[in-house]
């Protein structure tokens, strides 16, 4: 099934099928952190990231929002529409949390009355930039009608991902969302895991993602499971 290698990043290698409209991408256990200076590995997180991504893109394709998702493959791959990446990132944020939080001098924990929609510009060499409407134009990487609509599906995703988390309880601090075309249409694709997302339990505020292993807070591998635990087993909070 497997054949030749497209690409491969910090987190997921992506592979070619005999479908040249499918990929299939398979989720590593390698972890990076602060612009890729921060190097190691999260036993187990290949699976996690897989399988909660694969329970998220079910979800939200259940409530209307098309994703790149089409199925499982094992524990650790997924065949996902080949999509072209659009090269902005949407991050959403309900609470202040890492680089708001530097940036604008708001403790960490602050609950925002509106979330906060901030949109990175995906280059290594320039390390992601937060641009705005005027740097996207002048980019010219995507028309005004595109972005439009990335803000406003990461809004409603927002609206979906907030109460599904707290139901299984996990509040959503923030997370970053990557989206792709796909014949004309703009879909969801990327991950939703605990590398791109910020939850902390709803009832003790201990943090179950990726600041476990960027802080070196330690029981990272028990964080990651824990996540999935609580997605997986559905509402039990
Ligand atoms: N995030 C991500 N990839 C990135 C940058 C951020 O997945 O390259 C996620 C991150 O995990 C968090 C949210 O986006 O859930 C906001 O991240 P922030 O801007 O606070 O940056 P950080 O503190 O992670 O450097």
């Amino acid at each position: 099934m497997e054949s030749k290698l497209l690409y491969e990043g910090k987190a997921k290698r992506v592979f070619a099928t005999d479908n040249p409209d499918e990929v299939l991408i398979s989720y590593k256990d390698s972890a990076t952190a602060f612009d890729g200076q921060k190097k190691g590995t999260i036993v187990g997180k290949g699976k996690v990231n897989n399988l909660m991504s694969a329970a998220m893109f079910g979800y939200l394709e259940q409530k209307g929002i098309p994703t790149h998702f089409v199925r499982l493959v094992s524990q650790t791959e997924m065949i996902v529409k080949h999509v072209q990446i659009i090269p902005f990132e949407v991050v959403v944020r309900n609470v202040v949390a890492g680089s708001l939080s530097k940036r604008l001098g708001i403790p960490e924990g602050v609950v925002l009355d509106e979330p906060v929609r901030e949109i990175y510009y995906k280059d290594d060499e320039l390390h992601d930039p937060l641009v705005n409407d005027d740097h996207i134009r002048l980019l010219g990487k995507a028309d005004q009608r595109t972005v439009d609509t990335l803000r406003e599906m990461a809004t409603k995703i927002n609206s979906l991902m907030k109460p599904f988390m707290a139901a299984r309880g996990l509040t959503l601090v923030d997370f970053k969302l990557e989206f792709g075309l796909f014949k004309g249409e703009i879909i969801l694709a990327d991950e939703i895991s605990p590398d791109t997302c910020r939850f902390w339990d709803s009832q003790t505020n201990e943090k179950l993602d990726k600041d476990r292993f960027r802080r070196d807070l330690g029981g990272v591998e028990e964080a990651y499971e824990e996540v999935l635990r609580r997605i997986s087993g559905g509402v039990n909070k």
